[in-house]
């Protein structure tokens, strides 16, 4: 082969070359690209993961800070009518001194920071929320907090297991803590927390009207009879003076959960149902003229407050069902602003 045609072959594959290179370079482009934007999504996943996270810690925090509140400090409708209380009782008598240690009790909460009674209560969260709200996310964050509630000493551990009497949960199992789920039109969740005390929740009691032996009909007047039966039967449990919660009409289940709603309306307000508010002072009136006073001591105050609500029935049925609170009426709320941080106490 001649000089010229050997160079004319090596040129030939110069440019072969060169048009391979050329085609295989956009190649290597497409493939930086490619993973360049993997790199781009995962960060963005990475930075939408990141952000979720600190949304939990915080909505954590948040009710880990409702936790400790309601088990240590009193809100202020509730220390106001103990205060009254206390200056109603007479100087030298039980029941004057039984609501000076109520007083120095939730003083001494509120200082240290300490739950106001070794019974912290079952867990009770009432929370309203938004249509595009997960229930179950909530559930597994507020189930978190208890838990660190517990270990910080907010909550004694205060669940057990109803068969085998075991208490090793830290608060959580079926029933434990309870939640109630409403969705309501504002934008914002507000989360209500109730602890209460075993003492009290024992003195509750549901009556099917008419009670015979009562001499209770099927209604107002029957209702007020079996409502002071309840209370002349609690007189020296459940630590009063308390307040009582009471839904008329409803299922057994309804009422009840009703009643404890009850207990979440501001101590100050009363039913907007005028026959149902006459009802709610004409219960505490004639509660605090029995002579049961705070502890059962004797006394002129056997009630803090009464409010009642109402539910349709069916007409078999007409059920009254009661739930008492104690003296350490504990419950507060609280809405959550953005990313979850408290942005305003309800009580
Ligand atoms: S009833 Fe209330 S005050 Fe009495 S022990 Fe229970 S939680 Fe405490």
């Amino acid at each position: 082969m001649s000089k010229k045609k050997v160079a004319k072959k090596k040129t030939t594959k110069k440019i072969t070359t060169k048009k391979i290179a050329k085609k295989k370079a956009p190649k290597k482009r497409t493939k930086k690209k490619a993973f360049r934007k993997v790199t781009k999504k995962s960060t963005k996943k990475n930075v939408i993961r990141k952000k979720v996270n600190k949304q939990k810690d915080l909505l954590q925090d948040s009710i880990i800070e409702l936790i400790r509140q309601t088990s240590t400090i009193l809100p202020g409708d509730i220390q106001k009518v103990i205060l009254e209380a206390l200056e109603r009782e007479k100087e030298g008598t039980t029941a004057k001194y039984a609501m000076s240690i109520i007083d120095a009790n939730i003083k001494l909460a509120k200082s240290k920071s300490q739950p106001m009674c070794q019974d912290t209560g079952t867990i009770l969260f009432f929370i309203s929320h938004p249509a595009e709200f997960s229930e179950l996310a909530f559930m597994k964050t507020a189930n978190k907090a208890v838990v660190l509630a517990t270990k910080k000493g907010y909550l004694r551990q205060n669940s057990v297991d109803t068969l085998t009497g075991a208490n090793t949960t830290m608060n959580l199992g079926p029933g434990h803590p309870s939640f109630h789920f409403h969705e309501h039109k504002k934008k914002t969740i507000e989360v209500r927390l109730m602890l209460k005390g075993g003492g009290c929740e024992n003195v509750g009691a549901q009556y099917a009207l008419p009670n015979v032996s009562l001499d209770a009909g099927r209604d107002l007047d029957g209702v007020r009879k079996v409502i002071l039966d309840a209370i002349i039967k609690a007189q020296g449990k459940g630590c009063g003076p308390g307040v009582l919660g009471i839904c008329i009409g409803g299922d057994r289940g309804a009422g009840y959960i009703d009643s404890k709603e009850q207990l979440l309306r501001h101590l100050d307000d009363s039913s907007p149902n005028n026959t149902l508010a006459d009802l709610e002072r004409d219960i505490v009136n004639t509660a605090n003229k029995l002579g049961i006073g705070p502890m059962g001591f004797g006394g002129k105050t056997t009630l803090l407050a009464c409010k009642i609500g109402v539910l349709n029935r069916l007409p078999a049925s007409y059920f009254v069902s009661i739930s008492y609170m104690c003296w350490a009426y504990r419950r507060q709320g609280i809405t959550l602003g953005s990313h979850n941080k408290i942005s305003k106490w309800l009580y």
